[in-house]
């Protein structure tokens, strides 16, 4: 056998052994997931996780390895153990699936699972959809978007005037794929991404399907959702790339005070990492402010290359089914971002953008106040029931627990939906199996859900 062909069969060798190896922890990791869950134990300890890192760091200076390399490879590991064990978790979205099904069957259901506004899109929309057949769209397009739609929103609240440029905007199908470009395309498999929980799952997931490691940081109802600066500090380490913020939150309603935001954007800088801010929510805000990081760190973040502002007409505009929305980043980043969207969707549909474009003349302050009013009322009945939580600064939410020891607000959204009312279980943000997540959806359907969600609860706990 000539050498070469002797190294080819030695490298054959070690690959057969790594796979064997993976193939064994991945049996390993599915059942330790299985136990976990059994016991009501969470996916991920960052504790163990920390020490292992020690370990790794302390193995590779040992055996002269390059450090970063160990520890990507750890966080390759690490997360094929949290992809098999997360197979379980209830998500407002699965609750959504059952209920739909109970429906199917002629049941009632109360929705207050759904993150969706239930009014119309504006009477704009009806006429722009009504127009757009003749006006021409409808062919292949730009990846980035159509010129007229990127320009109007480069100029509309925007943080800075005259800041932005159609160059720093890319249309997308929506928050949420936005959200999986920027994670994809700016983030290699094995780097870091931080996470504040509790969250709207899509971060991590995206995260995940990418080979990124999350490292979450839980915040608590003690400490009114806060993260401290120093825990974010804590869970850098060279991998890490990029923050995540949400404000106003998804699942909480929680808005940063300006001071903790303006620290976290100098921290991000200083470690040179992307800050990726979903203002999907930027209307929705109790005090009718625009208190999203992009409007509290306009400096910083005309200072900060690597920001990108993720936003939708989703929920400004109730245009959940149209599917659009949009970015704002550097032209570099809009560069990347869009190379994949025009892998995977050529562009996003013209005769969709053109009916955004147009519904960026309606006027949404009436739909903003209605949510206002709605949340008020969801809060007043929270309160009167018991329920512990602190009040939401905006979005469209309650995230509360009840004064039940070990509550376990799965098995109680379970029992709920039996009787008509579906509920987010908290095990879907994060750590927070006692929590649940509500809609501040229409009054009398509301008061109706809430009375039936107190009756429930006093006979299954009092
Ligand atoms: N971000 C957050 C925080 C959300 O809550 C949602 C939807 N619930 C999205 C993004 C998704 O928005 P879109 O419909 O624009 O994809």
């Amino acid at each position: 056998m000539s050498d070469i062909e002797e190294h080819r069969k030695k490298i054959e060798e070690v690959t057969l052994e790594m796979i064997k190896l993976l193939k064994t922890r991945t049996d390993i990791a599915k059942q330790i997931g299985d136990t976990k869950a059994s016991l009501g134990m969470t996916v991920t300890d960052e504790e163990r996780e920390d020490a292992l890192r020690k370990q790794v760091t302390e193995l590779s200076k040992e055996i002269n390895l390059d450090q970063s390399t160990a520890l990507k490879f750890l966080n390759l590991l690490l997360n094929e153990s949290v992809k098999v064990q997360s197979d379980n978790k209830q998500t407002h979205l699965s609750v959504f699936l059952k209920a739909k099904a109970l429906e199917e069957e002629g049941k009632k259901i109360i929705h207050l699972e759904v993150g969706e506004p239930d009014f119309k899109p504006p009477k704009e929309v009806k006429t722009a959809l009504e127009e757009v057949y003749d006006k021409g769209y409808g062919k292949y397009g730009s990846p980035k978007g159509i010129t007229e739609l990127r320009e109007v929103l480069a100029g509309f609240d925007s943080p800075i005037t005259n800041q932005y440029t159609k160059e720093n905007i890319m249309i997308c199908p929506g928050a949420r794929f936005a959200v999986y470009l920027a994670i994809t395309t700016l983030l290699n498999p094995g780097d870091e991404i931080i996470v504040i929980e509790p969250s709207w799952p899509a971060y991590k997931d995206c995260a995940l399907n990418a080979g990124i490691k999350v490292r979450t940081i839980k915040t608590t109802l003690e400490t009114r959702w806060e993260p401290s600066i120093d825990q974010i500090k804590n869970a850098i380490n060279e991998n890490t790339k990029m923050i995540v913020l949400n404000y106003p939150n998804n699942p909480t309603g929680k808005v940063l005070p300006e001071k903790l935001l303006v620290n976290i954007f100098q921290t991000a800088k200083e470690h040179d990492l992307y800050v990726l801010s979903d203002e999907i929510y930027f209307r929705l805000d109790r005090l009718n402010e625009i208190r999203v990081p992009s409007q509290y760190c306009k400096p910083m973040i005309s200072n900060h290359e690597k920001s990108i502002i993720i936003n939708s007409f989703s929920k400004s505009h109730a245009m959940t089914g149209f599917r659009i929305g949009w970015v704002i980043a550097e032209p570099s980043i809009i560069e990347k971002m869009s190379k994949l969207q025009a892998l995977s969707l050529t562009n996003v549909s013209e005769p969709i953008q053109y009916v955004a474009l147009r519904a960026l003349e309606a006027n949404t302050t009436k739909n903003e106040q209605v949510v206002r009013t709605r949340l008020d009322v969801l809060i007043q009945s929270a309160k009167d029931i018991g329920l512990e939580f602190i009040e939401p600064d905006g979005a469209m939410y309650l995230f509360a627990k009840t004064k039940h020891k070990n509550f376990d607000a799965t098995k109680f959204s379970e029992k709920l939906l039996e009787h008509g009312v579906a509920i987010a279980p908290g095990e879907g943000f994060g750590d927070y199996k006692e929590f649940f997540r509500i809609t501040a959806i229409d009054e009398t359907r509301l008061k109706e859900g809430m009375i039936i969600l107190d009756t429930i609860l006093k006979e299954s706990y009092e």
